[in-house]
């Protein structure tokens, strides 16, 4: 199986109420950081560019899209100079619809990258205030529309769901517009509101109501029969896409424990059953990288048992759900007669099936994933 590398690019124009990713909007430290992940890249280079070979490169952020040209342009030479990465590579960028231009969009598209993943997160221009999003409808249906002309085949787009007060004609129709646009994927997430976020100040504060569970659940069986309905095939939680060769094989390595490179602030690894994570912050980055070390803030071996139980959560998080005879190729036991008491208790509330060869949530089950997953750890 191939590899994939993750690129953190930290740095935003302001920051959004919601978001918990790892950015700054202080932009003096962008020269410093590309030194410092091209020293990272090549320290890395050394050791994993023999026999490896990376199919999935993904930038993402922050927002990349806030880079000169140039400046992608030269993170993707770096990359190719220093790993084997194949031909017909998935290579993939966050865009915000605030910060690309027709010239930017071409240049990134003569320099190899393929996939656009663009945060339009919603088609009213409530919803993106809301969001504290720097970028309008406007310009999402422009930085759309742009990249299908220059030649873009493979264009995500993201949306958030279940934001307080919305309704769900208000969602039913930013989801006609996302439609009517034909991307080739598109991920829907629910709005969570995570611990150390403005909007989670907001809540605390009941200045901030979100939406019950069941609204939620409204919410997600209306994006399911809406994208469904509309030629999308539901593959992951979040996920939508027209076709299964536009599966994001970049995130499926996550779901699949494939390894995979993370490089910048607060970047994760996953290698030889062993997860590390890089420093969030950017000084302490740079300043590890000045000193030739990686910059490295946590690393661990995951025991038998993490991976077991990570195998179940990452697999039963997509549609196929958990492949039976790899489960037992892998931790040499049978899933069935392992977890049969919960697998029992979850077949009796049908939030759980079984094809001839997987166990799959049903969508039923996929709303209420975060509650089920965690019962396979207590095994
Ligand atoms: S643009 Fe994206 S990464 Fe930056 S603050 Fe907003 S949600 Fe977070």
């Amino acid at each position: 199986m191939n590899s994939g590398i993750y690129i953190h690019i930290p740095f935003c124009e302001s920051k959004c109420g919601y978001c918990d990713f790892y950015s700054i909007t202080d932009l003096k430290y962008q020269n410093e950081f590309l030194v410092s992940l091209e020293n990272e890249i090549t320290i890395y280079a050394d050791e994993y560019k023999n026999g490896q070979i990376f199919d999935t490169i993904y930038i993402g952020g922050g927002t990349p899209s806030i880079l000169s040209t140039e400046q992608i342009v030269r993170i993707l030479n770096l990359l190719n100079e220093n790993f084997k990465i194949t031909n017909d590579a998935e290579i993939t960028i966050e865009i915000n619809p605030g910060t690309v231009d027709q010239s930017k969009l071409y240049a990134i598209r003569n320099a190899g990258i393929n996939r656009l993943s663009i945060g339009v997160q919603s088609f009213q221009e409530n919803d993106l205030q809301f969001l504290e999003r720097i970028h309008n409808v406007n310009q999402s249906l422009k930085s759309v529309k742009l990249a299908k002309d220059i030649g873009f085949e493979n264009i995500s787009i993201d949306l958030i769901y279940a934001l307080p007060g919305q309704t769900l004609q208000n969602w039913e129709s930013s989801l006609k517009r996302a439609i009517e646009l034909n991307p080739e994927h598109i991920s829907a997430y629910n709005l969570t509101i995570e611990k150390g976020t403005p909007f989670n100040d907001f809540k605390n504060k009941s200045r901030l109501k979100t939406l019950s569970e069941s609204q939620e659940n409204d919410f997600f069986n209306c994006t399911d029969s809406m994208l469904t309905g509309a030629g999308y095939k539901h593959y992951e939680i979040s996920s939508f896409a027209r076709d299964e060769k536009y599966i994001s094989k970049h995130n499926y390595k996550y779901w699949q424990h494939n390894h995979y490179l993370g490089f910048g602030p607060s970047a994760h690894s996953f290698w030889n059953n062993q997860r590390w994570g890089n420093k969030r912050s950017v000084e302490n980055y740079i300043s590890q990288l000045n000193k030739n070390e990686k910059p490295i803030e946590f690393c661990e071996f995951l025991s038998a048992k993490d991976l077991e139980f990570e195998h179940v959560f990452l697999s039963l998080r997509t549609y196929n759900g958990l492949n039976l005879k790899g489960f037992k190729n892998r931790f040499k036991t049978e899933f069935e007669i392992k977890y049969k008491s919960i697998i029992s208790t979850l077949l009796l509330t049908n939030y759980v099936e079984f094809n001839e060869d997987c166990f799959y949530l049903t969508k039923k089950g996929m709303m209420l994933c975060d509650e089920i997953l965690p019962a396979f750890i207590k095994n």
